[in-house]
């Protein structure tokens, strides 16, 4: 039975940051990582952005082996004695801690339809973009669903390189839930320009395959082929391990301001947390690379070391054919928005309401003011329309 000063369920980029964070402050505890793919931690953005350009597979590896811990792969954590301090994998195998950090992150919601689900690819993993790779490069057409971050990504990465993608959501324009609505029916236009086929307002309600061919068809009866189908759906966080075990739990694992949950020695991080943010007066969830990075390292360092309240306010980014923004803090479209473009949707911020405070800052194709968008989050408000036109210099 493997004994571990520190056992880190979840191989993901959390887990990595939280190795490192403990090897800032215990260069030998015993460290395992147990982790349900058959990789080590690797960068998961590069899967819909980089690897489709200039970066090769070789540079998204974390290089997790190195820092002098047991990595179990290809395995699944599926049972938690909290008080026992021991966790059970898929295989039987038997590990006990001192301390526990659960780092699972999120599973992507599948469409409510598909029982089998091995059709579709709902994009998350490495194996993921392996898969449509394969499609892609067979010269397919491909129907991506969903016009939130992995859609909009994934269906400017297979026409950027030579592919046919048709994007189908719900919404009116991409990026909907996120951006401010003329916002997003310029995008809209600008991937129509780019060459991807934008059919908004429409639900998929069933797939059919046959020899090789797909179908899907809508709510309001329309029919598209195509060669492959990928979803963009959200996640959802990985968190019944924890509540199965009688952690609190409540869309994601609570943890307080030093990431610990409601259990003595157990710690969670990453997109999997529900964590309180003071700029923010309330508890988040977030699903980037800035708070998997920050978080998972806090979490370390906390396991091994003096407890330090994560209070970082997350940025995120995205980008979109030659388009790009960096984010921080709210975005919600259904908040008052302030939007001061220095060129209408190529170039300019947004700025989020609620209350006449800032909950949100957009940056699109603006550099460097993360800092100051984070800044103007913390401060109490009120804010009008003209003190924050020319706030953030575009
Ligand atoms: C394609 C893609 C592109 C992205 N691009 C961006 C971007 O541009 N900007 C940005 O800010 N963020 C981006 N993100 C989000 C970012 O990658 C995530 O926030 C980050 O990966 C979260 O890391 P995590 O380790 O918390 O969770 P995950 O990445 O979900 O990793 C959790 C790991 O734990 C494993 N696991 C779960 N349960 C168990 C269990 N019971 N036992 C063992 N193992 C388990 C899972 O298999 C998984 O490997 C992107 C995500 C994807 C998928």
């Amino acid at each position: 039975m493997p004994h571990y000063r520190y056992l880190i369920v979840g191989a993901g980029m959390t887990g990595d940051a939280a190795v490192r964070g403990i090897r800032e402050i215990d260069s030998s505890g015993p460290i395992g990582v147990i982790g349900a793919e058959p990789h080590p931690p690797y960068n998961r953005p590069p899967l819909s952005k980089g690897l489709w350009k200039d970066q090769s597979l070789e540079q998204i590896w974390r290089g997790t082996g190195s820092l002098d811990v047991e990595l179990h792969l290809s395995r699944r954590a599926i049972q938690l004695d909290k008080s026992g301090k021991l966790v059970v994998d898929d295989r039987g195998t038997v590990y006990t801690f001192d301390k526990l950090l659960l780092a699972t992150g999120g599973r992507p919601r599948r469409l409510p339809f598909d029982r089998e689900g091995d059709r579709i690819i709902y994009f998350r993993t490495l194996d993921d973009y392996r898969r449509l790779r394969e499609l892609a490069g067979a010269g397919r057409r491909i129907a991506v669903i969903g016009g939130g971050f992995i859609g909009s990504e994934i269906a400017a990465a297979l026409t950027m390189t030579g592919g046919q993608a048709v994007m189908l959501f719900p919404e009116d324009g991409i990026g909907s839930r996120l951006f401010p609505a003329g916002l997003a029916q310029a995008l809209n236009q600008f991937y129509r320009e780019k060459g991807v086929e934008v059919i908004t307002g429409e639900l998929v309600s069933e797939i059919t395959t046959t020899s090789g061919n797909t179908v899907l068809t809508t709510k309001s009866g329309r029919r598209i082929d195509a060669g492959g189908v990928v979803a963009g759906l959200g996640i959802q966080p990985e968190d019944q391990l924890a509540s199965a075990a009688g952690l609190r739990t409540d869309d994601g694992i609570v943890v307080d301001e030093f990431l610990r949950t409601s259990a003595p020695e157990i710690y969670a991080a990453g997109d999997v947390a529900k964590f309180p943010n003071p700029a923010l007066g309330t508890r988040i969830r977030v699903e980037h690379e800035d708070n998997a990075n920050t978080m998972g390292q806090t979490a370390g360092r906390n396991m091994a070391g003096p407890p330090a309240p994560y209070h970082h306010l997350p940025f995120f980014y995205s980008d979109l054919f030659d388009l790009g923004y960096e984010a921080v803090g709210d975005l919600d479209s259904r908040l008052t928005t302030i939007e001061d473009w220095k060129q209408p949707h190529r170039e300019g911020v947004v700025y989020y309401l609620r209350d006449g405070r800032v909950r949100g800052v957009l940056l699109w194709n603006v550099w460097g003011q993360v800092d100051q968008a984070r800044a103007l989050i913390a401060q109490p408000g009120p804010f009008s329309r003209q003190d924050l036109i020319g706030r953030l210099p575009a």
